[in-house]
């Protein structure tokens, strides 16, 4: 089995729920008392937040890149950046490392076009739906992805730092969020991703019938398998 070194805290709300899954699919996949071989570096998310709204986020890579040599050099064979939005800086985390690292974009495009997507709507962060870094990667492997309109993408934000990243997880903001999805859906969207690794707390499947593409499970799988392949 090989070691998965995970870069936490982003927010460590969400971090818990990557452990979990992680172990769900190995014990699934190897029965018995077998768990995740793993080492979690998890950040203080007050920096990070800081560098993301000034944005120094030359600052930010650089507390990434040494969370990241230092899961190296404690035996990880490959990185799982536990967010959407610092793949912002991966490219830099990546050249200051020797091992690879699980992209979380990539990850989910791969689901997608398993599930027959190719109209994608894109909830999470302000940066993750406003910049090209992550969106990129998605129209890259030929899919079409929309984003919310502007006062939504505010609210959407607001309920991620103050709300979800806060351990809060609100009925109205829920509702609000649901509103959001039927509208992208009603312009076409075949399915949402959870493009920030909280909203999966607040809004699950069951809550609705447009199909939700959680970037959190997605990853963590891809995560657990990548290390039993
Ligand atoms: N966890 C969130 C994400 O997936 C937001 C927190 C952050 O800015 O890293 O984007």
């Amino acid at each position: 089995m090989k070691t998965i070194g995970l870069i936490g805290g982003m927010s460590w709300e969400s971090t818990v729920t990557y452990y979990q899954i992680i172990n769900e699919v190995i014990k699934e996949k190897l029965g018995g008392l077998h768990s995740a071989k793993c080492v979690l570096y998890s950040v203080d998310f007050q920096e990070i937040e800081e560098c993301q709204s000034n944005g120094d986020w030359d600052k930010s890579a650089d507390i990434l890149s040494e969370a990241a040599q230092a899961l190296e050099k404690a035996g990880a064979d490959y990185i799982v950046i536990c967010t959407n939005t610092m793949h912002k800086v991966v490219d830099t985390i990546k050249s200051r490392i020797a091992i690879p690292i699980l992209h979380i974009a990539e990850a989910t495009a791969e689901k997608l076009l398993k599930s027959n997507v190719t109209k994608v709507a894109l909830f999470g962060t302000i940066y993750t739906m406003e910049q090209d870094f992550y969106k990129s990667k998605l129209i890259e492997k030929g899919l079409e992805v929309i984003i919310p309109k502007a006062e939504d993408r505010k609210l959407i934000n607001s309920v991620i730092y103050d709300e979800l990243c806060l351990g809060v997880t609100a009925e109205a903001s829920k509702k609000a969020f649901l509103d959001v999805m039927d509208g992208l859906a009603a312009s076409g969207a075949q399915g949402i991703i959870l493009g920030c690794t909280e909203i999966g707390l607040l809004v699950q499947q069951q809550d609705t019938k447009i199909p939700l593409f959680d970037t959190t499970r997605i990853h963590a799988t891809s995560a657990a398998l990548t290390s039993i392949e």
